[in-house]
C-alpha cells in the first residue's frame, strides 16, 4: 500500500463541450465530499474555465492537456503555463504520446514544457511510454530513460515533488489492451529504481495509463509501485469516472468507508 494519496487524472482529449464539461464536474462535486484522492481533470482548453468554476471548493484540480514554457511570445496556438495558473488551473499534462507522435514533440521540448509548468506553480503530469515495437524489441526501459533524461537535467531536485510521472505504454492507450500487472509493476519499479540510484530521486509518483477501466483498476492500483492512473476513455462518462474514484478512495482509506455519497448528482 502506498503511503501517499492515490492520484486520478482524467484526460478528456478533444472531447466534451464546454457545457458537457461543466455538467460533468458539477455532477462529480455533487456526488462526493472532498476526496482523499488527488483528482485532476484535463478538459479541452476552452472548457477549462467552466470546469474551474464548477470545481470551486471541491478539491478537484482542473488542468491543461499541454502548456508552453514561455510566459508570452510568438507561439501561435500555444498556451502559456503562467496564464493557465492565472485562470486557476492546478496542473498540466506534458508529453502525452499523442503530442509526441502526432505533433512531433520531442523529449527535450517536453522537458521544457514541464519546467514551464513547474515554474508557473503547476504540477506537471509528465507522460512517458514505449511503442509496441519498442517493447517487443526489448528496449522499453532505455526508451523511458531517454524520455526522462532531458527532464532530469533541467529540473532541480527541489522541484521534483511538482512532477507526477505517467507511464503510458503507447500500445495500451485507447486500444482496450491493458498492460499486464507484471508488465506494469516491472516497468514502474525499474523506473523508480533507476531514478533513485542514478539520480537520487526518492519515491517519485508514477501513474499508469492505458485502457484503465473500473473492472481492472483495483488490481492495478494495488500494485506497490503504482500511485494512481491517467485515464482517457473511461474518464468521459461520469458514472465510470466515479467508479474509478470510488476504487481510489477505498485504497486511500485502506479499505475503509468510501467517501462518495450514494447518489450521483
Ligand atoms: C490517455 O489518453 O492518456 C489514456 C490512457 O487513454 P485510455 O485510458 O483511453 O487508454
Amino acid at each position: 500500500m502506498n503511503p501517499t494519496p492515490p492520484i486520478l487524472i482524467a484526460n478528456w482529449k478533444m472531447n466534451l463541450t464546454v457545457d458537457e464539461g461543466h455538467r460533468f464536474v458539477s455532477g462529480l462535486t455533487a456526488a462526493m465530499d472532498v476526496p482523499a484522492t488527488w483528482v485532476g481533470i484535463a478538459p479541452m482548453a476552452v472548457a477549462m474555465d467552466a470546469c474551474i468554476k464548477a470545481a470551486a471548493g471541491s478539491g478537484i484540480k482542473i488542468g491543461a492537456q499541454n502548456c508552453h514554457w514561455e510566459i508570452s511570445g510568438a507561439y501561435t496556438g500555444e498556451l502559456s503555463a503562467s496564464i493557465l495558473k492565472e485562470m486557476g488551473a492546478g496542473f498540466a499534462l506534458v508529453g502525452h504520446s499523442e503530442r509526441r507522435s502526432l505533433f512531433l514533440e520531442n523529449s527535450q521540448e517536453v522537458a521544457k514544457r514541464a519546467l514551464g509548468a513547474v515554474k508557473a506553480g503547476l504540477t506537471a503530469a509528465f507522460c512517458i511510454g514505449e511503442t509496441l515495437q519498442e517493447r517487443e524489441s526489448g528496449t522499453t526501459l532505455s526508451i523511458l530513460k531517454e524520455q526522462l533524461t532531458p527532464l532530469l537535467s533541467l529540473l532541480g531536485s527541489a522541484d521534483r515533488d511538482k512532477i507526477v510521472l505517467a507511464y503510458e505504454p503507447v500500445w495500451a492507450i485507447g486500444t482496450g489492451v491493458v498492460a499486464t500487472l507484471d508488465q506494469i509493476e516491472e516497468t514502474h519499479s525499474a523506473i523508480a529504481a533507476w531514478l533513485l540510484t542514478e539520480h537520487g530521486w526518492h519515491s517519485p509518483s508514477i501513474l499508469y495509463g492505458g485502457s484503465v477501466k473500473p473492472d481492472n483498476y483495483a488490481a492495478i492500483l494495488s500494485l506497490p509501485s503504482v500511485h494512481g492512473a491517467l485515464v482517457g476513455g473511461a474518464s468521459l462518462k461520469l458514472e465510470s469516472f466515479l467508479e474509478l474514484l470510488n476504487i481510489s478512495e477505498h485504497q486511500a482509506k485502506d479499505n475503509g468507508t468510501p467517501q462518495l455519497k450514494l447518489s450521483v448528482g
